[in-house]
């Protein structure tokens, strides 16, 4: 068999803005190992908490539009009046290691990997209904009255776009919606694909032929 590795899995999760994909994403890297979330750029400014290079890369408009026409982004998308991408570095690199890496992103780019990167595997998570969801933006305490009703607005088109997805979580209880998203990578794992790379020597051992 060949030593070549096997690639990872790109994931791209996708939300309206508040229905917990943050908090899943972080808790699903948390407990499992050997998968990374690709780190964003965007022009938007840091909230309170963020951290350059560990939530986003925090760019300004120049530097964005410059690494557009270089061709460095997989996919990159204008959502509320702010710009965000992902660059190819911070996506492919880690799948070429053998490693799975989760996009953050909005339908919009999610599109956009789909059409190029077709093996990636969607995920939606949905809120249990709109005014938990309006809460949760509420009781995050990070975006103003103004931005918040902006994103409550934008949370329909979002969520029209749930069919594009392999997979729907719906984020009501969050232990139960994170351990459906774990289900999720460990059920991608077990495809017999995956598992005739990890279990190569296993299987020649097992299928040798003679005493
Ligand atoms: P939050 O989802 O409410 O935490 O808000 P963010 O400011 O983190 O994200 C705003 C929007 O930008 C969301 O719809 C994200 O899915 C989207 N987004 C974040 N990173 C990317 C990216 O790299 N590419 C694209 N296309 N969208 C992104
Ligand atoms: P997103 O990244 O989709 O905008 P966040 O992960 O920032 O969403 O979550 C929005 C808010 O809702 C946060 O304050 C988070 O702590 C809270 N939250 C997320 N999931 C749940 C849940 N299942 N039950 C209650 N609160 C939640
Ligand atoms: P926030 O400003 O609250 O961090 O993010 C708002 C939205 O932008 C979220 O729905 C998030 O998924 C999306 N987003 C974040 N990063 C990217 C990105 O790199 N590309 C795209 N297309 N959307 C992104």
């Amino acid at each position: 068999m060949s030593e070549q590795q096997q690639p990872g899995t790109l994931y791209v999760i996708s939300a309206p803005s508040g229905a917990g994909k943050t908090s899943l994403v972080r808790a699903l890297v948390e407990s499992t190992p050997d998968i990374a979330v690709s780190v964003s750029h965007t022009t938007r400014p840091p909230r309170e908490g963020e951290t350059d290079g560990v939530d986003y890369h925090f760019t300004d408009v120049a530097t964005f539009e410059s690494m557009v026409a270089e061709g460095a982004f997989l996919e990159h998308a204008k959502v509320f009046d702010n710009y965000y991408g992902t660059s190819r570095n911070a996506a492919l690199d880690g799948v070429s290691q053998g490693r799975d890496v989760i996009l953050e992103i909005d339908w919009q780019g999610a599109r956009q990997v789909r059409e190029s990167i077709p093996q990636a595997v969607g995920i939606f998570i949905l809120p249990p209904s709109r005014t938990v969801l309006a809460e949760r933006l509420q009781g995050r305490g990070q975006d103003s009255a103004e931005v918040i009703q902006r994103r409550m607005e934008a949370a329909q088109a979002e969520m029209a776009h749930f069919e594009e997805f392999d997979y729907l979580v719906v984020n009501d209880d969050f232990d139960t919606a994170l351990s459906e998203l774990c289900s999720v990578v460990t059920a991608r794992r077990l495809r017999g694909e995956a598992q005739r790379w990890r279990h190569a020597s296993l299987l020649e051992e097992l299928l040798a032929t003679g005493p």
